[in-house]
């Protein structure tokens, strides 16, 4: 198991972390099997989607905030970041990702990132890779 910080500068934000996940793997030298990638925190999540268009970013924390409006919610009233938690909810606390040849098995167009929903903050990062 490796484990490697993040520090998020705003409020909602995506941090590609493809190639430190990659690097990861090929230390590994694992050939075939499972890249877990984890984050042990309640308000960020862990997300495959586009990078290569930034505008799709902002259009998924766009999204989300429409689905889930800020100051509504009965956990506001005791550190107001309920909708923080459920963004993170909605999009969850890990991925799972193969592993073929010592690479992740990802599309042209998929990338690997953390997605803050109530920064900035250091967050961590647990990979565990299986064969
Ligand atoms: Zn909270």
């Amino acid at each position: 198991m490796i484990k490697f910080d993040i520090e998020t500068t705003k409020k909602e934000e995506f941090i590609d972390i493809t190639s430190q996940v990659q690097d990861i793997v090929k230390k590994s030298k694992i050939k075939d099997g499972l890249c877990l990638i984890y984050v042990p925190h309640t308000t960020c999540s862990i997300i495959i989607n586009e990078n290569a268009d930034p505008n799709i970013c902002d259009d998924i924390l766009k999204s989300l905030s429409i689905l889930v409006p800020d100051n509504k919610w009965k956990h506001d009233i005791i550190d107001n970041n309920a909708s923080s938690h459920i963004k993170a909810a909605i999009i969850g606390c890990s991925q799972t990702i193969p592993i073929e040849d010592n690479k992740l098995v990802l599309g042209q167009w998929q990338a690997i990132s953390l997605v803050e929903f109530d920064g900035p903050r250091t967050r961590n990062v647990i990979i565990s890779c299986q064969s």
